[in-house]
């Protein structure tokens, strides 16, 4: 009885939640950004040239996003476990193995496309997608967006598809994007999405090949600028320390130079995506920022 009168309550708010989103879907006059949570990855502070000491939490969150703008949809990211490989609720430990053998383990946070829906969203409705990079913790649902126009700078392409491609990768949930007509190869440092200069992908390289970073423009909340990986605890930025796995550390010293000038010129903040602590306190679809 009781269980009938919540489900019914859950199925009456979900449908409201969607009505919502899809009445503000058509009507933006300014953009959005949506952010989902992808789970909590276990980590070790080592792999970062850290020790537990000097982070406020050794797990590290798992973000995607979703930017809607007057002129289309972009999604930032992909999660790092796929909504088809799920092995369990929330909650559930999954374990991953990326392309070099190394094993991994996530906490499962809700499935990505529920967390679209709740925004009034459905994959088919993202006519963008763009990766801060190849990792496997940024691609799980890449391929469910294959039919958006793939943005990607070319050195990070180029990884993707090579005979034996990155060890930190996961090449088969990104595979569909390989042969897709809708891929648009960046070279330039800068890549404006919708031409108003609102959201614009930056080149951050050296975490990989062609790391970028998204820099969005809000009305309300002001600049923000999503990571991608140039940073994942917060210590490394004020203790000035790099991962060890980079393929180019002179590269990401540099990376973060330039970004650390465009933060303060432009007044933007920083969300870093992987900062569990941060990640926490951000509203999170339906909600969003404007
Ligand atoms: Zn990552």
């Amino acid at each position: 009885m009781f269980c009938t009168a919540l489900r019914r309550a859950l199925a009456i708010l979900s449908f409201v939640a969607v009505a919502l989103g899809a009445a503000a879907q058509g009507t933006v006059s300014s953009p959005r950004l949506y952010v989902f949570d992808g789970g909590v990855l276990a980590s070790e502070t080592a792999r970062y040239r850290l020790t537990d000491a000097d982070v406020e939490e050794v797990e590290l969150s798992v973000a995607s996003y979703l930017v809607v703008h007057p002129r289309g949809v972009l999604m930032w990211d992909a999660g790092a476990v796929g909504d088809a490989e799920r092995g369990g609720p929330v909650g559930y430990e999954q374990r991953l193995v990326r392309h070099d053998k190394q094993e991994r383990f996530v906490k499962l946070a809700p499935p990505l496309a529920a967390q679209l829906a709740a925004a009034g969203y459905e994959p088919a409705d993202v006519t963008h997608l763009a990766l801060s990079h190849y990792h496997w913790d940024h691609t799980a649902d890449a391929n469910t967006f294959a039919h958006a126009q793939w943005l990607v700078p070319k050195l990070e392409h180029d990884a993707m598809f090579r005979a034996d491609p990155p060890g930190g990768t996961r090449p088969e949930t990104y595979s569909a994007l390989r042969n897709s007509s809708r891929t648009t190869v960046l070279t330039a440092a800068e890549h404006d999405v919708f031409g108003d200069g609102s959201v614009v992908i930056r080149q951050a390289s050296g975490h990989t090949e062609g790391h970028t970073v998204l820099y969005v423009k809000l009305a309300n909340t002001g600049g923000v600028v999503l990571s991608g990986d140039l940073y994942h605890y917060p210590a490394e930025r004020t203790l000035n320390r790099l991962p060890t796995f980079e393929v180019s550390e002179a590269e990401t010293q540099a990376a973060r130079t330039e970004l650390e000038q465009f933060l303060r010129r432009t007044n933007a903040a920083l969300w870093i995506q992987h900062d569990l602590v941060a990640h926490r306190k951000l509203k999170k679809a339906p909600e969003y920022y404007d």
